[in-house]
């Protein structure tokens, strides 16, 4: 995803929400709990904005305010790449070094979200919990995610996977020609939720997997539970594959790892995969099909949507099939405009968004 301009001093605050097409920014210090968060609504087009409350620390104010912007505006080109009707929000707490009481803490979080009157729906990011959710949810209806509202089934890493497997059908039925993924031989970069759930989901359809990870623990049960083979971090990226699927960290695609790649398709869960935006470019030119970041990897926050929105699971789950759709309409356009996938998802976004 194209990464938020830097907002380089407060004072220029204003042209940087009006060029980055920002509606509402709050800001509430909660002296009692040290509670300091901020919620950033990208765009009031679509409402309610939905986006998760992230609690960690950061080394100044100003860092917190550039990441809730830039989380912010990924979240809503996340939900106008789904053609979700909700807008994309951000919640940032600037972490204390201690939170003495974390049920008064996200007692004041949710009260500041229920100021807003539910124009902004919170969720879970990272550094808050389920239970947390449940607390906010104690003080105001404006959350999703709970643990009340999750069962086994609606985990929304399994969703993410989901979604990613079917994004995964797509790019190879566009670029191969296949209409079933068997036989194929997929790379996994990370294998946490997201990429062990989709590991499953890939061994079911009779995928030979190739799987890497820091941990080796979650590398070993891929090995047990999926026969997949094992390769070390540095060799993922060289490792002789059908698709490449990147499912831990961002920025792993840059001129010297693409450069490695032997996968004609790159369809993974990570957000912000691109280290840069021109490397999209070097992807078409290396004739290798990019399945957009914010356009695969949507499942969770189609899940979290549908649930506030009360749809069944089944209807849910088919609603991840529409991860499939936007990809073959975003390679076919690619493809006539001979331009990277990257560019017309930018483009569809931004007419979705009218700016
Ligand atoms: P996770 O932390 O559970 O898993 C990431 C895994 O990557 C971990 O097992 C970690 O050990 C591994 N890893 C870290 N550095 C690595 C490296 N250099 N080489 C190989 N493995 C490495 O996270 P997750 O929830 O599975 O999310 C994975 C990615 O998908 C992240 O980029 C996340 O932002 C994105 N994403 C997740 C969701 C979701 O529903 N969880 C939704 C959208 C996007």
């Amino acid at each position: 995803m194209t990464d938020a301009a830097h907002l380089q001093s407060l004072n220029d605050l204003p042209s940087y929400l009006s060029g980055q097409g920002f509606g509402e920014v709050h800001v509430k210090y909660d002296p009692a709990t040290e509670l300091l968060a901020i919620i950033t609504i990208h765009n009031d087009k679509f409402q309610p904005a939905i986006g998760g409350c992230r609690c960690i620390e950061y080394s100044s104010f100003a860092a917190a305010m550039q990441d809730a912007f830039q989380l912010a505006q990924g979240m809503s080109h996340k939900t106008a790449a789904s053609n979700l009707s909700w807008g994309g929000a951000k919640a940032v707490l600037v972490k204390p070094k201690l939170i003495r009481d974390r049920q008064a803490y996200f007692k004041a979080f949710a009260q500041f979200v229920h100021e807003l009157g539910g124009r902004y729906i919170t969720s879970i990011d990272s550094g808050t919990e389920l239970s947390d959710l449940d607390t906010i949810a104690k003080y105001t209806p404006y959350v999703i995610g709970m643990a009340s509202h999750l069962g086994a089934d609606t985990d929304p890493s399994l969703a993410t996977a989901l979604g990613v497997c079917h994004g995964i059908e797509a790019a190879v039925n566009f670029k191969l020609g296949k209409t079933s993924l068997a036989g194929l031989t997929i790379a996994v970069q990370g294998v946490g939720h997201v990429g062990y759930q989709l590991c499953k989901q890939l061994y079911s359809r009779g995928v030979k997997l190739v799987v890497t990870d820091a941990d080796t623990t979650a590398v070993a049960r891929c090995v047990k539970e999926f026969t997949a083979q094992a390769v070390a971090p540095e060799d993922i990226y060289s490792t002789d594959c059908d698709v490449f699927s990147p499912c831990a960290l961002g920025g792993i695609l840059n001129i010297h790892s693409i450069a490695k790649l032997k996968a004609s398709i790159i369809a993974g869960a990570a957000n912000n995969q691109l280290a840069e935006e021109s490397v999209a470019e070097l992807l078409t030119q290396a004739d290798i099909l990019y399945a957009p970041d914010y356009v695969i990897n949507a499942g969770g926050v189609i899940l979290a949507t549908a649930l506030y929105e009360q749809k069944s699971l089944t209807e849910t789950m088919s609603q991840l099939q529409m991860i499939s759709d936007n990809l073959l309409t975003i390679f076919a356009r690619a493809q006539k405009q001979n331009v990277s996938s990257h560019t017309i998802a930018a483009q569809m976004v931004k007419e979705r968004l009218g700016r």
